[in-house]
């Protein structure tokens, strides 16, 4: 059986560099950037002003305080998208308002709130402080330099980088495509909401919440109708998928028994096995297979199975497929309230609810059928085999919900 980290090297070694697409820059937020991003120009472009007030030259206003102010005489008035032609003379000042241009000669601004007008003298505007040079000035390429580089290639977006893409004048970014995954569960037992339960028979629960996680990561998921454990319909349902998806994520069908036809099905697609159970805790009969340049994510059928090795094995192949450098489910540490013990030999990643406080409880029964824990619970906790993790130790969260 394959260790963890050896299945999911494998998966990533599978997966060719992304195909890739350009899309308008409000469409971009959330997909992987195909190319490095660079700025064409500084930011801000120009010297301005962080404040309503008015542009002086500190020299002048070195000796200013509320008891002597400094008199000087308003020469001109620069809004937000105007530029003055003329510069600030010795003993002058020109108002200004936050992001006005600075106007030649000036090296500060005082802000308003450290000025004083009087109704009888309009022209002339008293100085309360001091300004040091460059106070109250944003410099150009302060923030940004031209040539610099506001994203590179591999990185997710994010509302940051958009917001600085769109201030340095982009409307638009190569981005890897988004994988559309189909969705096939299998098993007779399956029925649809709506449909009345027979004897034996359950409501199917695991292909709405992979779908839910693959939107989140930019995956477009396509729901396919329920497939009962027979071997033809499978291996149809399967050729349908695969034609008309870039990867199948299957649940049900891949443990042992002889009602599980999915490997032996994909096989009759012509897709070719990579690999087929993996040492975790739960969902250690995970298939991965190939067929040409489709991949199959075969998850076991029990709902924590099947989300826990999506997020596990099937999410980071699927972030690299659009270009991800770093494909690892986010983490946050926090600490046991109390102890995790995994007395089994196999890896088990155990379903806790991390609280606001960073305090980490177990989400109840681990139990790979258990749908409670799974709706308690926002993370994993790895713990190792034959291990008791104690209370006040800290872990490693990996993440999946915010909630
Ligand atoms: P399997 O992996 O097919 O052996 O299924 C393992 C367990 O998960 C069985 O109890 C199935 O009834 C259940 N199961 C399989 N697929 C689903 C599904 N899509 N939704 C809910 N339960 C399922
Ligand atoms: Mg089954």
């Amino acid at each position: 059986m394959l260790k963890f980290e050896e299945a999911l090297a494998r998966i990533l070694s599978a997966i060719p560099p992304p195909a890739t697409e350009i899309v308008a820059l409000n469409r971009a937020c959330g997909r992987i950037l195909a190319e490095r991003v660079a700025s064409p120009i500084d930011l801000p472009p120009f010297d301005n002003s962080a404040m309503d007030g008015y542009a002086v030259q500190s020299k002048d206003v070195a000796s200013a305080n509320p008891a002597q102010p400094v008199r000087l005489r308003l020469s001109g008035r620069v809004a937000a998208g105007e530029s003055f032609g003329d510069g600030v003379a010795p003993g002058t000042c020109v108002r200004l308002f936050t992001g006005s241009p600075l106007p030649r000669g000036a090296d500060a601004v005082v802000m308003q709130e450290d000025t004083r007008t009087e109704p009888e003298e309009p022209q002339q505007v008293l100085i309360l402080d001091t300004a040091k040079p460059g106070e109250n000035v944003r410099p150009r390429g302060e923030d940004i330099k031209r040539g610099a580089t506001l994203a590179e290639a591999g990185q997710l977006l994010t509302v940051g980088h958009i917001c600085s893409l769109a201030a340095s004048g982009r409307a638009e970014v190569r981005v890897g495509r988004q994988p559309v995954v189909g969705l096939l569960a299998t098993g007779s037992e399956l029925r649809e909401a709506g449909q009345q339960l027979g004897p034996g028979q359950i409501y199917e629960s695991n292909r709405l919440g992979l779908a839910a996680l693959l939107e989140r990561i930019g995956c477009i998921p396509k729901v396919f109708p329920l497939v009962a454990d027979e071997p033809e319909a499978i291996r149809a349902a399967l050729e349908t998928a695969l034609s008309e998806c870039d990867a199948v994520l299957t649940s049900g069908g891949v443990s042992v028994g002889e009602m599980d036809f999915v490997k032996s099905a994909f096989e009759a697609t012509g897709g070719e096995l990579q690999f087929w159970r993996v040492a975790i805790k739960p969902g250690r009969p995970f298939v991965f297979g190939r067929c040409r340049e489709k991949f199959l994510f075969g998850l076991p059928g029990n709902p924590v199975s099947a989300l826990v090795t999506f997020v596990l094995l099937a999410r980071p192949a699927l972030l690299r497929w659009q270009g991800a450098v770093d494909v690892s489910p986010p983490r946050s540490p926090g600490v046991l309230a109390e102890p995790l013990a995994n007395p089994g030999a196999r890896r088990h990643f155990m379903r806790v609810k991390l609280d606001r406080e960073g305090k980490v409880f177990s989400a109840g029964l681990q139990a790979s059928h258990a749908l409670s824990s799974l709706a308690a619970a926002n993370g994993l906790v790895d713990v190792p085999p034959e291990t008791r993790l104690a209370a006040g130790e800290t872990v490693q969260v990996i993440r999946w919900d915010e909630g």
